[in-house]
């Protein structure tokens, strides 16, 4: 089918649903004779702050079922999927698809898969937190993944995966619960982003102002590290509506279980240099006055990279700017990493 063709039609199934919707849930008049408004993923259409309430209670029944099968980040976007707060979006091997699908009919909520299965590229020096497609699989193919999409119900389930799957970045971002200012700042990096590994730290940090550290909710880079409170790009290391989201998504799954979102706040708490081949590193240690003393223990690198190496050597990192650090080994200067594919993204 045509791209216009096909974008039309997804455009008339969409008000369609969306008038339903309407009818259904928000056309009605309240006892003041105010006309209700949409709930869940639909409203964040017209008001993006509608889904994001801290006061959503997630299922502890089906975190237990959920814990050991999947990882951190995937577990905190099936809950809120499953909470009707979002739609989420993952790939997923078919043995994996198939033990969502069971849990989803225990637990009431849908999920859809598209038609296509895929072969990833790996990353390099990401984790695997960056993996791009490389081609369509071939039937039964070993390692092909499926673009899988969780929602509270099957026509949510269905219209991200029809938005996703025609482009429509932003209604999709919309219902994936992503505030308009960050989903306008992806629009813009979008292609630059594609050029290299398809990530949008540089960009991010490059629109954040003032000094460092940044706000901690919004540290992103910690994804790379396992999990974070965000499954977006925020469009700056300041942005008060990310913020907004992280702070809502943590009292959620506090509420869920204060332990597992302790380890969040942790995790985020921290300072990362972030380059572009040379792998993402972890501080668990402050910035303070443009230095950050560490030890081993406060060190992480995403992969063993030669920068890596010279990290561990070190017991200092001097922050020149968002694109320079110096590393030291005691009074003695041992190496140094600067431009444009250096990121010093600091939150503690
Ligand atoms: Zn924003």
């Amino acid at each position: 089918m045509a791209v216009e063709t096909r974008k039309e039609r997804l455009r008339a199934i969409l008000w369609r649903t969306l008038d339903e919707q309407l009818q259904s849930e928000a056309g009605a008049i309240d006892g003041s004779g105010n006309r209700r408004r949409l709930t869940g993923p639909w409203g964040a259409f017209f008001d993006e702050h509608s889904a994001w309430d801290g006061t959503t209670q997630l299922s502890r029944d089906l975190y237990q079922e959920l814990k050991g099968h999947f990882d951190d980040n995937l577990i905190r976007e099936i809950l809120l999927a499953a909470a009707d707060v979002k739609i989420s979006r993952t790939t997923l091997a078919k043995r994996k698809i198939e033990l969502l699908q069971a849990i989803a009919g225990r637990h009431g909520f849908e999920i859809v898969a598209s038609e296509h299965h895929w072969i990833l590229r790996a990353d390099r020096g990401k984790g695997g937190w960056a993996n791009r497609v490389e081609r369509l699989a071939e039937p039964g193919e070993a390692g092909a993944v499926s673009n899988v999409y969780i929602a509270s119900d099957s026509t949510l389930a269905d219209t991200g995966r029809m938005l996703d799957e025609a482009g429509e970045d932003d209604l999709f971002g919309a219902l994936l619960g992503i505030p308009g200012c960050c989903r306008e700042a992806f629009e813009r990096s979008k292609s630059l982003a594609s050029e290299k590994q398809n990530d949008f730290v540089p960009y991010v940090l490059e629109n954040t102002c003032g000094d460092m550290p940044y706000d901690w909710r919004l540290n992103y880079t910690a994804q790379y590290f396992g999990f974070s409170l965000l499954s977006f790009f925020p469009c700056s290391f300041r942005c008060p509506a990310a913020a907004a989201v992280a702070d809502s998504t943590l009292s959620m799954l506090a509420g869920c279980d204060a332990a597992w979102a302790k380890r969040f706040v942790e995790l985020q708490q921290t300072n990362v240099l972030y380059t572009e081949n040379g792998g993402l590193h972890l501080f668990r240690a402050h910035l303070r006055n443009g230095l950050i003393a560490y030890d081993a223990r406060d060190l992480q690198s995403s992969e063993a990279t030669e920068l890596a190496y010279l990290l561990q050597q070190g017991d200092r990192l001097e922050v020149s700017g968002q694109h320079a650090v110096q590393v030291y080994r005691g009074s003695r200067k041992i190496g140094a990493v600067a431009g444009e594919d250096t990121c010093m993204c600091a939150f503690y």
